[in-house]
């Protein structure tokens, strides 16, 4: 089939197409208007949203080389998101599909963030344990088929890409803080601070203590010296993504041993970090894992995930009809 997908869940607006399974477009419009704000800011989101979706989409088709009359369906993000950014690309989703008379897809963008794994090779064999990490959610999910997964782990507070963007903020780097974090910490010593890492029963995580306590940390040693923070900055970013790697990474050496999985993916905004990266393949030595790490251009958030969950629904015949709605806490 050929389909097209539209993501729109929080500040960037993309649109793909595939065919066949295989991705012929991927076009993504971030939002630049919340640098200022220094966080996302939903009203501002969804209006953007509003200006991009029809280039983006046009983009999407003519670098495809797809006309709209070939298409066979049009999928979109429906949750979890911003209410107001995901109206933009459901109600864009649903308009087109009722005009051009074919049917529409609903993607679940959790479940999207994994199958990006399935864009290109190697694919990860069932069942395989992802470590879901993004901006908004944190979880170990036990794949056992395209759609057919479980969340066994999850925060229990703060995301780790919002542990990320805050400390980031804190260290008054500029936003978006996560990326602007990785690139100062490659220039570090990881091991130069020690923080408290939280301690959650079985999968599970938090993250907003670590948080606190890097607040109390930069307020202690910047009483004695100014230019603490400047002085170290590097170090202290590599410390804090240490940190926050390792609390990641052990919860998923658990969850391997004790379902006797050896496929280990990452997936979401954060598994572009380098450290985790590089220590997932450390890991994959030390523990015998197959891993599987995405492209940077299927980490964060994009279409080409959207487009390749939808090719599984449309395979199973998972439609959804013009009464569906955006669901801001989608669970699957
Ligand atoms: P969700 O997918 O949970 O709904 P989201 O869509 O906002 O949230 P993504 O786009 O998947 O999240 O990921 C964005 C997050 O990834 C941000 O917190 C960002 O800081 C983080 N991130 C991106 N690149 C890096 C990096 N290199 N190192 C650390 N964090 C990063
Ligand atoms: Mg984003
Ligand atoms: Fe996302």
């Amino acid at each position: 089939p050929t389909i097209l997908a539209i993501e729109s869940s929080c500040d960037e607006t993309s649109a793909a197409v595939i065919r066949g399974g295989k991705v012929l477009s991927n076009v993504i419009a971030t939002q630049a208007v919340h640098e200022k704000y220094g966080g996302v800011v939903p009203e501002l989101a969804s209006r953007a949203h509003q200006q991009n979706i029809i280039p983006v989409v046009q983009q999407a088709l003519s670098t495809a080389n797809v006309n709209k009359t070939d298409l066979n369906a049009v999928a979109f993000t429906r949750g979890p998101g911003l209410l107001g950014a995901l109206l933009v690309g459901s109600s864009f989703a649903k308009s087109f599909a009722l005009g051009l008379n074919i049917p529409l897809i609903d993607v679940n963008h959790m479940q999207a963030h994994i199958l990006a794994h399935f864009i290109d090779d190697p694919k990860p064999n069932f069942p395989f344990l992802c470590l879901t990490v993004s901006g908004g959610h944190t979880q170990v999910v036990l794949v056992k088929d395209h759609l057919d997964m479980e969340i066994i782990g999850q925060t229990t507070d703060d995301a780790v890409g919002e542990a990320f963007d805050k400390t980031a903020k804190m260290l008054g780097l500029p936003y978006p803080g996560g990326p602007m974090l990785d690139k100062t910490a490659a220039q570090g010593n990881p091991k130069a601070f020690e923080f408290p890492v939280g301690n959650m029963p079985g999968y599970d995580f938090s993250f907003s203590g670590i948080k606190t306590s890097v607040l109390y940390f930069l307020k202690d040693k910047t009483k004695d010296n100014p230019n603490f923070v400047q002085e170290n900055l590097a170090d202290i970013c590599a410390s804090v993504q240490y940190t926050l790697i390792k609390t990641l990474l052990k919860k998923v050496v658990l969850a391997a041993k004790d379902l006797g999985i050896k496929e280990v993916a990452i997936a979401g905004g954060v598994s572009a970090n380098s450290g985790l990266r590089q220590a997932l393949q450390d890991y994959a030595k030390k523990y015998d894992w197959n891993v599987y790490i995405p492209a940077f251009q299927y980490c964060t958030d994009n279409a080409g995930m959207i487009a390749i969950t939808a090719h599984y629904q449309y395979l199973k015949g998972d439609f959804a009809d013009q009464y569906v709605s955006p669901e801001p806490r989608m669970k699957f």
